[in-house]
């Protein structure tokens, strides 16, 4: 086991910064420049979603057409459902409900930069580097934003986002990691100089009741669901120290 970990966590091309929930210090960092803003995918999902206004809507998902990621699509999709399975066509739709100004409020109030462009594929981290539409955020500054949506616990619609960054982890999109914890999965346009497709990121925050350390992981050149499984052993390594 050791060995594998050690394999795994050496690899190039996994970074992950892990951070204190309480203090928002970095506990262990493995990733340069995490101060830089970089294409954070569906982590964003959240925040947009707490700038929508109203009660969360139920949208049906049909899938390609409506530009999700699961060709097949989601069906029928309550607010928690939606983030658990990081449904685009759900977060479309909340997403052009949003106005630039309430994101920016949210955004300061977490500590993030808000998106450059007001379209809603950037909202939801579906931009493209290429159409100059992705909301680029540092990896620290996302892994401190995710502490703040904990330590905000009592605010009804936050509660509503743990509920489905908990479901993501026990049977979503982050359900490498399992039960006992929250979890986001993203996708998002590489960075590197040596270009892959996609990079996968996951953030997962521990315990699921009051968490005590945030971690964020990205893998190159894989979907997000993938990286979930490298943050699973990062996960088991910090839980043994
Ligand atoms: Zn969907």
């Amino acid at each position: 086991m050791i060995a594998l970990l050690t394999l795994v966590l050496v690899s190039a091309d996994i970074n992950y910064i892990v951070v204190d929930v309480r203090t928002r210090q970095i506990v262990k960092q493995d990733w340069p420049d995490a101060d830089r803003p970089i294409p954070a995918g569906s982590l964003v999902k959240p925040f947009t979603a707490l700038a929508s206004s109203g009660p969360f809507p139920e949208f049906v998902c049909h899938g390609a057409v409506d530009r999700c990621w699961l060709a097949k699509g989601h069906g029928p999709m309550r607010f928690r459902d939606a983030l658990a399975n990081s449904c685009n066509a759900y977060f479309l739709q909340l997403a052009r409900n949003v106005d630039a100004n309430s994101l920016m409020v949210v955004a300061a109030k977490f500590g993030i930069s808000p998106p450059d462009v007001d379209t809603p594929e950037a909202r939801i981290g579906l931009g493209r580097v290429e159409l100059g539409n992705v909301w680029e955020i540092s990896p620290l500054a996302l892994a401190r934003a995710y502490c703040e949506l904990t330590a905000r616990s009592a605010e009804p619609r936050v509660a509503e986002i743990l509920a489905g960054l908990k479901q993501a982890a026990e049977s979503g999109t982050a359900s490498a990691i399992g039960r006992g914890s929250l979890a986001k999965t993203g996708t998002a346009p590489c960075v590197a100089k040596r270009k892959h497709v996609g990079d996968g990121f996951t953030i997962v925050l521990e315990p699921a009741e009051a968490p005590r350390i945030a971690i964020l992981v990205r893998v190159h050149g894989v979907p997000g669901a993938e990286a979930a499984k490298s943050a699973a052993l990062i996960l088991r390594q910090e839980r043994h120290q």
